[in-house]
């Protein structure tokens, strides 16, 4: 069962209403909490960025905020500052890593491609990229 699809909005709310910051079971949680190892490459306060397992590019990095939500609209309704802040860490990895040129994606939803129910974004770059993705 996928414990983070079914969650509803109360379920996701602590007692008194307020967003909770960590979601049992989540994978990104447990890296943002250092529980599950990961190599990271930036941290701010409010967010975590860390390699890809699966690379799909020389620098395939992903971009999480610290608190848990969904997807990358659910965050923007809730915290549009940390939302600019993962745009913020993205190009400052980019160009941390030397590349002027990169792509972001925010998968949402599993048809297009969304795995993981924490908000991230992929930060691809390094190789020559075609367009439309797959
Ligand atoms: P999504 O498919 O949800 O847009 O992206 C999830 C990403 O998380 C995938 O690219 C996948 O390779 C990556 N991923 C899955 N499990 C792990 C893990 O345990 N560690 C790291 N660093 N990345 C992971
Ligand atoms: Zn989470």
């Amino acid at each position: 069962m996928e414990f983070r699809d079914s969650m509803t909005l109360e379920t996701r709310r602590g007692a008194k209403g307020r967003h909770m910051a960590a979601a049992p079971d989540c994978l990104f949680c447990k890296i943002v909490a250092g529980d599950v190892p990961a190599e990271v490459v930036h941290v701010t306060e409010h967010a975590v960025a860390f390699r890809d397992i699966n690379a799909q590019a020389p620098t395939h990095v992903l971009v999480v905020p610290r608190v848990h939500y969904r997807n990358a609209a659910e965050l923007a309704h809730g915290d549009p500052e940390v939302t600019a802040e993962l745009l913020r860490v993205a190009a400052a990895v980019a160009e941390a890593e030397g590349h002027a040129d990169y792509r972001l994606v925010f998968n949402t939803g599993e048809s297009v491609g969304q795995t993981v129910f924490h908000t991230h974004v992929h930060l691809l770059a390094g190789r020559a990229m075609t367009w439309p993705p797959g």
